[in-house]
This record gives C-alpha cells, sequence and structure tokens, in this order.
C-alpha cells in the first residue's frame, strides 16, 4: 500500500519544535505518512507575499488534500491577511471541530467530566466581513446564514457525532431575536436531526445555553455552532477544560482538510524546547483518523494519555503535587513513544475505527426555486435631524404615490413613525418602510421611480431592501412595535 502524502508546515516560534516533536510519535507510531513540507508565515508575509503562504505551496495543498500546520506568527502592523482565514475559504474548509476534554485529575480543572466537540460554521456568518458605514453614526455588518451552509455543517455535526460514538447533538441559536437567520440554522437542525432517530437533539437559546456549557459542560456532547457562537464558545471550552495547550482542531472541507493546534506560536518560548506539543499531537491524532489510520491514532492517544496520567508533563501544565516530571518538548515526546501500545490507567482509553474521521461531503440539498413575489421595499436614509414625525410627514408628501404608501418608519429596527414615543433614542439611519396600495405586488420599476422621487426631494438614501414574499411567506420582518 502506498503511504498516504500530507503537507505539513513547521511554522514559526514553537511550531518547528512541536512539530518534529509530534511527527517522531507518528512515524514511531507506524503512521504510514509520506511529508510533503511548505514554507509559510512570518518569513513569507516579510518576503512580501501578504497571504503568507507562497503560491507554490497551494498547488502541493491541492494534490495532498491534508495539511498539518503547526502555529505561525503573523507579523505586527497592517497589510497582513490571515492565513488561516485565507486558507479556510481557499479551501472550502467549512467545518471547525474542536474537542474540549479535561483529563481530571492530572490537570487542573473545575470540569474533571467535561468531553464535548464543537463543531462551528468555518464560512459565512458575521464573517462574510461585509461592513458599511452608512452614516455619521451608523455602521453595519451582514450577517449571511444560507440553507446551503446550515445543512452542510448541521449534516457534518450529526455525522460526526454518529461516527464518533456521540449520543447528543446541541444547537445554540438567537432565534427568538434573529428570527429569519438563526431562524434557518435552527429550522435546518430539525430537518436534518430528523433523519438521525438514533441521536439525542436539542436546541438551546445561546445566551443560557453559553451560561450552562460555561458551569455544566457535562451535560453536552457534540455542539453545532453558526461561526461567532462557535467562535467565542470554543475559546471558553477549550479553557475550561483546562488548559488551551492542550486542545487541537480539524478544519474540514469537500475537498481538503487541515489540522492544527489550538495555541498560537509563543514566541517568547520559541527555540527553548520547552512546549507542549500536545495541542499539535491531538490535531494529528484527528488527522490520522482522518486519513484512514485509525490504528496509529488510537496507539498515540493512548500513549499520550498515560504519558499525562503518569505525571511527565511539559511546564504549562505542570503542577506540585499532580505532576511527577517535568520535561522538555522532545522528552516529552521521548515519554510518548516509550509508551506506544500502552493504555491509560485511570482515564478512558480511546478507540478509534475505519471511518471515524467524517469526510466532509459538503451535501445540501437542491430544492425547487419558490414562486417570489415582490410586495414591498425598504429604503434606508441618512437623515439629521432627530424628529421622527417631521422625516415621516415629508417623506410621505415627497413620495407616497404611483401605487406604493409609506407604511412606517424605524429607528435602529424600533418603529417610530407613526405613532412614535418621545422617549426612543434615534440616530442618523433610518428606515422608510413602503408596501404596494392595498397590498398589491410591486414592481423593481416602481422602486427606481420611488427612489427617483426621494432624490429630486433631497433625501439622502444609503440603502435600499426588497421586501418579497417566497410562497407566500414573508420573507422580512417586522419592525419592533410594528
Ligand atoms: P499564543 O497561543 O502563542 O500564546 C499564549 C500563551 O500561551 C503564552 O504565554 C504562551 O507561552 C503559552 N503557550 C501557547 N502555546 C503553548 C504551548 N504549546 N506550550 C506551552 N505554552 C504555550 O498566543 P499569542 O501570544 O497571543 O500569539 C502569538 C503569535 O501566535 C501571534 O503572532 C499570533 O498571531 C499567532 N497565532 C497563530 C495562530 C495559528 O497559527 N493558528 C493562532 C493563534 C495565534
Amino acid at each position: 500500500m502506498s503511504r498516504t502524502p500530507i503537507t505539513v508546515a513547521y511554522g514559526d516560534g514553537i511550531g518547528p519544535e512541536i512539530m518534529e516533536a509530534s511527527l517522531r510519535i507518528f512515524q514511531a507510531a507506524g503512521a504510514d505518512i509520506e511529508i510533503e513540507t511548505i514554507d509559510i508565515g512570518e518569513k513569507v508575509y516579510l518576503s512580501g507575499n501578504s497571504t503568507g503562504i507562497a503560491p507554490g505551496a497551494w498547488e502541493s495543498l491541492r494534490r495532498t488534500k491534508v495539511f498539518y500546520k503547526a502555529p505561525i506568527t503573523t507579523p505586527q502592523g497592517g497589510g497582513y491577511k490571515s492565513l488561516n482565514v485565507t486558507t479556510r475559504k481557499t479551501l472550502g474548509l467549512y467545518a471547525n471541530v474542536r474537542p474540549s476534554v479535561a483529563y481530571a485529575p492530572f490537570v487542573r480543572t473545575k470540569h474533571p467530566k467535561m468531553d464535548l466537540v464543537i463543531v462551528r460554521e468555518n464560512e459565512e456568518d458575521l464573517y462574510a466581513g461585509i461592513e458599511h458605514r452608512q452614516t455619521d453614526e451608523v455602521y453595519q455588518c451582514l450577517k449571511l446564514i444560507s440553507r446551503p451552509g446550515s445543512e452542510k455543517i448541521v449534516r457534518y455535526a450529526f455525522e460526526y457525532a454518529r461516527a464518533n460514538n456521540r449520543k447528543k447533538v446541541t444547537a445554540f441559536t438567537k432565534d427568538n431575536i434573529m428570527k429569519m437567520t438563526d431562524g434557518l440554522f435552527h429550522k435546518v437542525f430539525d430537518e436534518i436531526g430528523a433523519e438521525y432517530p438514533d441521536l439525542e437533539k436539542e436546541h438551546w437559546i445561546i445566551d443560557i445555553g453559553a451560561a450552562k456549557m460555561a458551569d455544566t459542560p457535562e451535560a453536552f456532547d457534540v455542539l453545532v455552532l453558526p461561526n461567532l457562537y462557535g467562535d467565542v464558545l470554543s475559546d471558553v471550552a477549550a479553557q475550561i477544560a483546562g488548559s488551551v495547550g492542550l486542545a487541537g482542531s480539524a478544519n474540514i472541507g469537500a475537498h481538503a482538510a487541515m489540522f492544527e493546534a489550538i495555541h498560537g506560536s509563543a514566541p517568547r518560548r520559541a527555540g527553548q524546547n520547552v512546549a507542549n506539543p500536545s495541542g499539535l499531537l491531538l490535531a494529528g491524532v484527528m488527522m490520522m483518523v482522518h486519513i484512514g489510520q485509525p490504528q496509529a491514532a488510537e496507539t498515540v492517544h493512548n500513549a499520550w494519555l498515560r504519558t499525562l496520567e503518569e505525571g511527565i508533563h511539559t511546564y504549562d501544565i505542570f503542577a506540585d503535587g499532580i505532576s511527577r516530571q517535568k520535561v522538555s518538548t522532545s522528552g516529552f515526546a521521548d515519554a510518548v513513544i516509550e509508551r506506544l501500545g500502552k493504555q491509560p490507567e485511570t482515564l478512558a482509553a480511546v478507540a478509534y475505527k475505519a471511518g471515524g474521521g467524517v469526510v466532509a461531503t459538503g451535501a445540501y440539498s437542491q430544492r425547487e426555486p419558490e414562486q417570489k413575489e415582490l410586495v414591498g421595499v425598504d429604503v434606508f436614509l441618512h437623515y439629521r435631524d432627530r424628529d421622527p414625525n417631521t422625516l415621516g410627514q415629508a417623506v410621505e408628501a415627497a413620495t407616497n404615490g404611483d401605487g406604493v404608501e409609506l407604511v412606517m418608519i424605524s429607528n435602529r429596527g424600533q418603529k417610530v413613525y407613526p405613532h412614535g414615543l418621545p422617549e426612543t433614542f434615534c440616530t442618523d439611519h433610518w428606515r422608510c418602510r413602503f408596501m404596494g396600495v392595498d397590498n398589491a405586488p410591486i414592481t423593481h420599476a416602481q422602486i427606481i421611480r420611488l427612489l427617483g422621487r426621494f432624490s429630486d426631494a433631497g433625501f439622502d438614501f444609503i440603502k435600499t431592501e426588497h421586501l418579497v414574499t417566497f410562497d407566500g411567506v414573508a420573507g422580512y420582518t417586522l419592525g419592533q412595535g410594528q
């Protein structure tokens, strides 16, 4: 059987030391891998490449489809793009998988039974980076949640749970407030969850869910989260499990996957042979399962657990009364290698099976387009006077007619005209909602003429959003107070 090629980047700071230690352990465990090395990080950035990765490196990544990446240092100052974001987006790595496990009593934690996996959506949500300053006072960031994006990540989470003998999948959203975006994610979670009768499913509103996770993490198993919530909560989970230095992560897509520690390049520790290689090693364990070598993954993971429980610790987790021997990076690797073939005695041993690494297919349902009807338009204005009634009357006088009429004005989502309250705080950013007269559908041409009337009357309109129904269901929310 031919060896599995993987692309390896040694990174910056402590990266080379922990990568060398991790690869040495995998090779001693009989991992059947062929290493191709690429340059990324500080050197590449400073050579004038703002992405931190040389163009030629993509060729290796596209061929091997597996990236084992040590942390890098992003130089200070502007202009340097995040290599992680670039890699994630370029290779379509839509699922970020982060296990957070407590290793009590060998690593201090308030949550000794914690063992959860966060599956974070990696490509959309507020991370599309579409932001605008619209008025003197108001800035906006677009939150985009798509049905294919939600289906891909939710299905991945259920497949992951099933393949890894997990019992429950939990989603957190804020769909009581973001009824359309988070509402879609929740709806997709319910739809796809129904295809997995063997797994328990639950949905929590993110605020109370996050509080519960921080307080009682052992109540959770697999969590599937939209991008921003997943970003925040995966760090909370890693921290409360005991040590950020022990966590690895996988970024999985339909065409490639990337495996790395969650910590950075710790430049102050570089070159001293003291860093803990465990985060990168556990990322490597996920990689070995992913490439279909569960035996090597299991051997390494169990030897690592055994090393940990024998109190052989690097400085970052060394604690008097718990640890027995403080070791260097290479000393820790030696200790794990000595224990290859052994099982942990107190901590639960792991068992990996073929197919445990879930290859993201990226499958999503192909749906028939729905019947779309244009029923109105929101016209957003930059208007410096703060009186909603003056504005409402002026807009009505200047723009009503031609089959469309103003039905309300809101300020930051709160209805302020007609019948607003003087207590409501208003900024210089106003939304004027127009509907077809007698709820009749309207046309693009009517919207263009409406904007013409705004322009003629000297209003500064800053954007429009069409109000559309899909198969008769409103594709927009009502304003608060409407
Ligand atoms: P960091 O994770 O590098 O370090 C934070 C703290 O944790 C430091 O005290 C460090 O000594 C300690 N630490 C981290 N990993 C350790 C390990 N394996 N063993 C022992 N101690 C460890 O975070 P930072 O200092 O904020 O960032 C340093 C650099 O890393 C920055 O240039 C940042 O951009 C980069 N970074 C890269 C990645 C990545 O490549 N994925 C991720 C985060 C940060």
